[in-house]
């Protein structure tokens, strides 16, 4: 048995002062009926909490390590930075190196802004297709998350739809009636929508790998389709890759799958796990930012000296040779492993993954294409995988819509671990 007495003891200090006692809401366990681990640090593949318990990590910080915790070559670039100053409120040439490495990197980005986080990149890009449009209405679709801003709180997936908040209090219905919504992987349904809205609609944006209700691959033609009608209909085409982004290719999904966006939003790995966001695209809407432009947008911190020290060696160490072949591969064992674990235990789920990400849906007789699939998996039996699994040392994500990330400190004996860990919980689950 585990013991966690230094845990309960933080977290309840926690609640104290922090609502829920934590500063994001998944990481609060409510939906796995446990509380949190409190953690003291992390090294590879490895978290350490705060009671000595050692956990193979699988939530890699939501995305952003994936190199593991603790790359020489980032703690070598963060240490640098620091000794040179940790904010100035002007320009860097970190900056500028950092930009031109994602635009090289990435198919549909000519120009890029650096901001915080993930919510600041989709916020911006929206206002930014805006003001390019002229137009006032957005679609996204259900189950997507694309972080915490007003009008993207409508459907969403992540922690709005773990703790099944529908949208939430304090968002004006005015915001939301500029948001429209459709069902992922479904192009009837799109179409219908674009006939009657299509030359009021400023953007869409999309997860082109929805990972936030679970990892949820696109059906073949849906973005290549997605992609014709919104030239055609003169709407700004935004890929959400904060997840997806140096993660499916070094590329992103764009790079994956051969459909460019008008905008990208980046975020997560281009942090290499300190706080870093960006929106690009194409160099006649970026050109619509100010200072070159009349769209307003700026951040104290953005373009922060660690922070683009961290994510420019982390995109240095992505952009080696056999990287990607070698996440693929560990990503692809997990998620075999998964998958045959359960089905030897007659445990029913869905195993769905694509490069270095993969979600078990539990209750899931077939595929799950899109929200409502996804909203059909059994929760109470996801929780009781995660404990189970905790239990053994492998840190999964706590909640059922969400991915689990290998990063490239998983060697193949810590997937072969994970495989076993499951192979046990998954018998006592069928027990
Ligand atoms: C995490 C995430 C965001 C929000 O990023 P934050 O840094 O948490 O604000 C946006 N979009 C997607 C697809 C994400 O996974």
């Amino acid at each position: 048995m585990h013991h966690h007495q230094m845990s309960a003891r933080a977290f309840e200090a926690a609640r104290e002062v922090i609502p829920g006692g934590v500063n994001s809401p998944v990481r609060a366990f409510k939906s796995v009926q446990c509380d949190p681990v409190f953690i003291e640090r992390a090294s590879g593949c490895r978290l350490f909490d705060v009671d000595g318990n050692a956990y193979l990590d699988y939530i890699g910080s939501w995305g952003p390590m994936i190199l593991g915790h603790g790359h020489p070559e980032v703690r070598a670039a963060v240490a640098a930075a620091l000794e040179d100053g940790t904010s100035f409120g002007a320009s860097t040439w970190r900056e500028v190196a950092l930009a031109r490495r994602i635009v090289d990197m990435v198919p549909g980005i000519d120009m890029v802004r650096l901001v915080n986080s993930g919510t600041e990149a989709t916020m911006s890009a929206v206002r930014l297709a805006r003001g390019f449009t002229g137009r006032k209405k957005i679609v996204k679709f259900d189950g997507c998350y694309h972080g915490h801003a007003d009008g993207f709180l409508v459907k969403a997936g992540s922690g709005v739809a773990t703790l099944a908040i529908p949208g939430s209090p304090g968002v004006p219905d005015e915001v939301v009636a500029a948001t429209l919504t459709a069902p992922f992987n479904d192009l009837e349904a799109l179409e219908a929508l674009f006939d009657r809205e299509g030359g009021d609609i400023a953007a869409v944006i999309v997860e082109p790998v929805p990972a936030n209700m679970g990892v949820v691959p696109p059906d073949g033609d849906f973005l290549p389709t997605l992609r014709r009608w919104t030239e055609e209909l003169g709407i700004v085409l935004v890929f959400d890759e904060v997840i997806t982004g140096f993660r499916l290719a070094p590329g992103g999904a764009q790079e994956r799958f051969g459909v460019v966006p008008d905008l990208t939003c980046l975020g997560k790995i281009i942090g290499g796990g300190l706080p870093v966001g960006a929106y690009g695209g194409r160099r006649e809407i970026m050109a619509q930012v100010a200072p070159d432009g009349p769209v307003y947008q700026a951040g104290t911190l953005s373009g922060n000296p660690l922070a683009t020290a961290a994510g420019l060696a982390t995109l240095e160490v992505l952009s080696r040779p056999g990287v990607y072949d070698l996440l693929e591969e560990r990503g692809r064992a997990l998620a075999e492993g998964l998958g045959e674990a359960a089905r030897r235990h007659g445990v029913a789920c869905t195993v769905q993954g694509i490069a270095s990400m993969a979600t078990v849906f539990f209750g899931q007789t077939g595929p799950v294409r899109n929200f409502d699939d996804a909203l059909r998996s059994d929760t109470g039996a996801y929780a009781r995988f995660f404990r189970a699994m905790l239990e053994r040392g492998v840190y999964l994500a706590p909640a059922q819509f969400e991915a689990a990330f290998v990063s490239l400190a998983h060697g193949w004996d810590e997937i072969e671990v994970t495989v076993q860990a499951a192979e046990s919980a998954f018998k006592e689950l069928a027990g």
